[in-house]
């Protein structure tokens, strides 16, 4: 897989699962534009890739769930780097805690970021593709929405949703060569996971028939296989990378 050419956009990129997707794909050649509220953490990130891959990978700060900020990082990425052929909505975050004890914050928190994020940044590209008549579109779900997740109801909604999201769309921009579809990760050690309950952890690893957690760069190498010119006839579809954690 090449993309060589090629101009991505990984939000959330700068550090954990998104930093690999926008490392995997700036080894294939793509030009990367790192999109994260972090800003400061996300250049540093950029340089580091950068001098790793010998590929053109920028940052910018961004908030996803603000329009006027994301139309900003998709200027800013034509402007700089002339096209965008990939976006992988990425950025995501967590508020765990028992419905009971969750409170509307906690909830418009998480569905805001996860779900109305990749909403606002898919329409900010999405004339931009229309136009080239290519896209590639990768969302990133979880198996919290594919099977539900105690203790996760806003998270749990906001990736079942993005999986709606994905196919809805994927239907829309079809006919103009633009595919979208989602990749659901298992557990990843990451810092989005790293505080989860140890008894949790260990729960959980007897839940996946490979027996480990999964490392950043396996959901890696699956978004770069649905973000490639190889993948041009799956759209719509939603792939678990979980060590078999979600057989359907
Ligand atoms: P992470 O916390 O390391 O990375 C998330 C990134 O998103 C951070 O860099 C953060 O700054 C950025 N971000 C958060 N809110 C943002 C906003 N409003 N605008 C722009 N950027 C924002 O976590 P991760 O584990 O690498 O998660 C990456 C994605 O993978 C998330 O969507 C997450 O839900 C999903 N996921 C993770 C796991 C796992 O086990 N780690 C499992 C399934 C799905």
């Amino acid at each position: 897989m090449t993309f060589n050419g090629k101009v991505a956009i990984v939000t959330g990129g700068r550090r954990g699962i998104g930093r690999a997707i926008a490392e995997t794909l700036a080894q294939g050649g793509a030009a990367v534009m790192i999109g994260d509220q972090n800003g400061d953490e996300a250049a540093a990130t950029a340089l580091e890739i950068a001098a790793a891959t010998g590929a053109r990978v920028l940052a910018h700060q961004v908030d996803v769930t603000n329009a006027e900020s994301v139309a900003g990082l998709v200027e800013l990425t034509q402007s700089e780097l002339e096209r965008v052929d990939i976006l992988v909505n990425n950025a995501g975050i967590t508020r765990d805690t028992l419905i009971m004890r969750m409170d509307e914050n906690d909830w418009d928190a998480v569905l805001n970021v996860n779900l109305k994020g990749a909403f606002i940044c898919s329409k900010a590209v999405i004339r931009i593709m229309m136009k080239q008549r290519y896209g590639r579109i990768v969302n990133i779900s979880s198996v919290s929405g594919l099977a539900g997740q105690a203790g996760q109801t806003n998270y749990s909604a906001s990736k079942a949703g993005l999986i709606g999201f994905t196919k809805a769309l994927a239907r829309e921009v079809g006919s103009r060569g633009i595919t979208v579809n989602a990749i659901a990760p298992g557990f990843v050690p990451t810092a989005l996971t790293i505080d989860l309950p140890q008894d949790l952890k260990d729960s959980m690893i007897k839940l996946i028939p490979l027996a480990r957690w999964g490392k950043p760069e396996e959901i890696a190498y699956a978004v770069a296989f649905l973000a490639s010119d190889e993948a041009a006839y799956i759209t719509g579809q939603v792939l678990s990378v979980d060590g078999g954690m979600m057989m359907m």
